[in-house]
C-alpha cells in the first residue's frame, strides 16, 4: 500500500503542499517518502528518504522550492524490497525531457515486462514494478511523454493509481479496473490529486471527483484534458479492503464515505447476519456489558455495533499513538513486539465484565491473539470477538501486503480453530454480501478476491511480451 499526491498551480509554489498532502496520507506508507519537481533548466529534482514524512523530507527546504507542479509518494513496499533505491517518485531525464512517477498498486505482469525490456537493453535501477512503466515510456524516444505514457499504460496489467510529472503538466492515471482510489481536488485555480480525499481538507481544497477507472487526466495551464484507455475489463474492481481497513474514515471513495461504510458494517455485524461464526462458551454475547474496539481501524465499526445492539461503547483498549500500525511493519518479530507497545487494555473496564471486541479483520491473527490474552489478564468474564469483514483467505496481488496463503489465519484454519487460538469465547465474521451492501457499491464494481479468491483474469506471458513489441513497433 502506498500514497500518492500531486499538485498543479498556475501561480503558487506547491512543494510544501506536497509535504502536507503526504503527511495526511502517512497511514498508507511509512517506509519512505519523496517529492519531485522540475526546475528551470528542465531537469527533475527529487528529495527522497527512508522513514516517516517528517523524517525523510525537509519541510523548510521544500518551502523554498519554486515549482508550480510537483508530485510525492509515501511507500510501504508490496513489490520490491524496502530500500532507498525503491523509494519514489521514480525519476528520469530522458530524450523527451524530465519525468517522475509515483505509483500506488502492484503490476501483475511486471516480471514478464521486465524480462522483455531487459532483452531489449533496458537497465533497471530498482526492483520496483513502477520502473517498468518508466522504462516502457522512455523506450519510445520519438513520442511526446504523454502519448508514450498512454501507450505504456495500455500494456501494463494489475493495479496502478499514478501521479506523473512531465513538462506537459501533472498527469493522474488509474487502471481500468480501478483497484486503488485516486481523487481530484481543487482550491481556486490549484488542482490536487491524492490517493484519498482526506488529504484535500488539510489544504483547504474541495473534493471534485474520483479519477475514473481507465482515465488519464492531464492538468496544465489549459485546464483539464481527460483521455480514456482502450483496455476492456470484465468489471470494476475497487478494493473492498480500502473500506474495511486501509483508508482513513474521513475519506470518500467511489462516492461512498469510508466512515459510513464501516459504521454500517458494525450495525450488520450486531444483527448477526449470515457471516461465519463459532461460539465456544455458554456466556452469550447478548449479555455483554459493553462494546470495545481494536483501535483505531475497528472503532467506527464498533460504534455501529454499539448503536445497533444498544450497548454502551467504551474506549477500553488504548492505543499508543506514537507507534506505527502493526500491519505495516516489515517482520513478524517487530509485529509481535509492536502489539504490546501499541495496544493496552484498561483493567478497570474489563475486570469482572463481559465485552464485545470489534476488529476490522483478522489477517495473521497475531494482534487479536495478543490483545485477547492481555484482556484475559485483566480478569474479564468473557470476550466475544466480532470482525467487520469476512475471513481473509487469499493473498492480494494488487498492492496490499498479505504475502502468502501460509500467513493468513483463515486460509488453513477453521473459524473454530481461529477462535481457539485467539482465546475468544466466540468469534463472528461479517458475510461478504453484508460487507458489499455496507459499502453500497454493487459487488461487480468491487474487488473481493482476498475474501473469495475471485481474482481478475491474468494476461499470459506471451501477451505481456507482445505488449512490448506493440509499443516499440
Ligand atoms: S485482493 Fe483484497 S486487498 Fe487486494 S485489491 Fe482485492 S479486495 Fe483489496
Amino acid at each position: 500500500m502506498c500514497g500518492v499526491f500531486g499538485a498543479y498551480s498556475g501561480k503558487d509554489y506547491v512543494a510544501e503542499e506536497i509535504y502536507l498532502g503526504l503527511s495526511a496520507l502517512q497511514h498508507r506508507g511509512q517506509e519512505s517518502a519523496g517529492v519531485a519537481w522540475i526546475n528551470g533548466d528542465r531537469r527533475i529534482n527529487v528529495i527522497k528518504g527512508m522513514g516517516l514524512v517528517h523524517d525523510a523530507l525537509n519541510q523548510s527546504r521544500l518551502a523554498e522550492v519554486r515549482a508550480r507542479t510537483a508530485i510525492g509518494h509515501v511507500r510501504y513496499s508490496t513489490a520490491g524490497g524496502s530500500h532507498e533505491q525503491n523509494a519514489q517518485p521514480i525519476c528520469a531525464n530522458y530524450a523527451q525531457g524530465p519525468v517522475a512517477i509515483a505509483h500506488n498498486g502492484n503490476l501483475t505482469n511486471f516480471l514478464e515486462l521486465r524480462e522483455a525490456l531487459e532483452n531489449r537493453g533496458a537497465i533497471f535501477q530498482s526492483t520496483s514494478d513502477t520502473e517498468a512503466i518508466l522504462q516502457l515510456l522512455a523506450h519510445q524516444p520519438r513520442r511526446r511523454p504523454l502519448e508514450a505514457l498512454r501507450r505504456a499504460l495500455c500494456e501494463v496489467r494489475g493495479a496502478f493509481s499514478l501521479v506523473v510529472l512531465m513538462e506537459e503538466g501533472l498527469v493522474a492515471a488509474r487502471d481500468p479496473w480501478g483497484f486503488r482510489p485516486l481523487s481530484l481536488g481543487r482550491r481556486g485555480e490549484n488542482y490536487y490529486v491524492a490517493s484519498e480525499s482526506c488529504a484535500f481538507n488539510l489544504l483547504g481544497a474541495s473534493f471534485v471527483r474520483d479519477i475514473e477507472p481507465g482515465e488519464v487526466l492531464l492538468i496544465n495551464e489549459r485546464g483539464l484534458q481527460s483521455y480514456r484507455m482502450p483496455t476492456e475489463v470484465e468489471h470494476g474492481r475497487l478494493c473492498s479492503f480500502e473500506y474495511v481497513y486501509l483508508a482513513r474514515p474521513d475519506s470518500v471513495i467511489g462516492g461512498r464515505s469510508v466512515y459510513k461504510a464501516r459504521q454500517e458494517m458494525g450495525r450488520r455485524l450486531a444483527r448477526g447476519g449470515s457471516g461465519e461464526k463459532f461460539f465456544l462458551s455458554s456466556a452469550p454475547a447478548s449479555e455483554a456489558d459493553f462494546v470495545a474496539s481494536m483501535p483505531d481501524s475497528g472503532t467506527t465499526a464498533a460504534l455501529g455495533y454499539a448503536e445497533e445492539s444498544r450497548l454502551p461503547y467504551e474506549a477500553a483498549v488504548v492505543r499508543n499513538r506514537y507507534v506505527g500500525r502493526t500491519f505495516i511493519q516489515p517482520t513478524q518479530r517487530v509485529r509481535e513486539l509492536g502489539v504490546r507497545i501499541k495496544l493496552n487494555p484498561c483493567p478497570e473496564l474489563f475486570r469482572d465484565r463481559s465485552a464485545i471486541l470489534v476488529d476490522d479483520s483478522i489477517v495473521r491473527g497475531t494482534t487479536a491473539g495478543l490483545v485477547v490474552s492481555m484482556i484475559r489478564e485483566c480478569g474479564t468474564k468473557a470476550i466475544h470477538l466480532r470482525i467487520s469483514s469476512p475471513p481473509v483467505r487469499y493473498p492480494c496481488f494488487y498492492g496490499i501486503d498479505t504475502p502468502s496463503k501460509g500467513d493468513l489465519a483463515a486460509a488453513s484454519h477453521s473459524v473454530e480453530e481461529i477462535a481457539g487460538s485467539i482465546g475468544a469465547d466466540s468469534l463472528c465474521y461479517l458475510s461478504c454480501q453484508d460487507m458489499i451492501e455496507s459499502i453500497g457499491i454493487p459487488g461487480d464494481g468491487l474487488c473481493t478476491a482476498c475474501f473469495d479468491g475471485k481474482y481478475m483474469k491474468e494476461p499470459d506471458r506471451a501477451e505481456s511480451r507482445d505488449a512490448c513489441e506493440r509499443i516499440f513497433g
